[in-house]
């Protein structure tokens, strides 16, 4: 259990609860859905092996279930090959379908996106494969400048990160930042697990630290789900604060008015998008009694 082998400071919070909210989790579940089974019948090699996915058809393209550890190593060689040569393929007969009809819908279309980009969003999001930015919103190519990593995190010695900011606000001049996160992120759970997750560990240290932060609150609930999505959510607020504490996004601010920020979570059981309403100008003045990067 967990709670038996929590030896590092944040885990005290966690021990102390004597919750099994956060219980070791490998390193392969990281962000990992609830894995999904093909039951196609499809043909095989072998009676003795689990069928293949069916063939990639536009309907089926992003629907097909990855098949389990369990079914990987019952598969035939020839078969894997067979499914990884399916799988590869299937992205670019989509990639044709979609070009086709982009260019049946508007034959300029493919001009306009050749003549440069002119987003309204920076997007800041979660690696996770079940959170397309696009998608979920109804964005089109061009509306969104898109970050995303484990947990959608905001730091400042991540250059990457900086970097995307600092262009997205001063050259693309965005008018909104957007960092959201999602119930059930992996990312965050396996910050909350005592476990050494080697390279990870100094990444979701970040999230050990928002749980630090907000200790108190945490450890007040005692519902194990609602806590762990509290810390979501917490993590989203901070991830805002470290936004804010740019210089890039200070100065325009001070300057145009704009970007504004915005705090959102995914939730998986309903699809929909939660504004945490997060209080902007007086996060923004607050941390500027000590993160000001301003002239003023
Ligand atoms: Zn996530």
């Amino acid at each position: 259990m967990l709670h038996s082998r929590v030896t590092v400071s944040f885990g005290r919070a966690i021990a102390a609860s004597r919750s099994p909210a956060f219980r070791p989790i490998s390193k392969l579940s990281l962000a990992a859905a609830t894995p999904t089974r093909w039951c196609s019948s499809s043909s095989s090699s072998s009676s003795n092996q689990p069928p293949l996915p069916p063939a990639s058809s536009p309907s089926s393209r992003f629907s097909t279930p990855t098949p389990s550890k369990a079914e990987w190593r019952a598969m035939a060689e020839k078969d894997i090959s067979k499914y990884l040569s399916q799988t590869h393929d299937r992205v670019f007969e989509h990639n044709e379908k979609w070009a086709a009809e982009k260019k049946a819908a508007d034959p300029e279309f493919f001009v306009k996106l050749s003549a440069g980009q002119n987003p309204e969003y920076l997007w800041i999001g979660c690696s996770d494969s079940r959170i397309p930015a696009e998608q979920i919103t109804g964005l089109e190519p061009g509306d969104a400048f898109v970050h995303r990593n484990i947990a959608n995190l905001v730091c400042n010695t991540d250059l990457n990160a900086m970097s995307v900011i600092t262009y997205a606000v001063e050259h693309l001049q965005v008018k909104h930042i957007v960092v959201c996160g999602h119930y059930g992120c992996g990312g965050v759970k396996a910050a909350m697990t005592a476990k050494d997750l080697g390279i990870l560990n100094p990444w979701l240290r970040n999230i050990r630290d928002v749980y630090r932060l907000h200790e108190k609150e945490l450890d007040a609930i005692k519902d194990e789900e609602t806590r762990y999505n509290r810390l979501v959510e917490l993590n989203v607020f901070e991830q805002c604060r470290n936004v804010l504490k740019t210089a890039s996004v200070q100065q325009s601010y001070a300057k145009n008015k704009f970007p504004i920020v915005h705090g959102w979570v995914f939730g998986f059981n309903d699809g929909l998008l939660k504004d945490l309403k997060i209080d902007f100008e007086g996060i923004l003045k607050d941390i500027q009694k000590i993160y000001n990067l301003t002239d003023a």
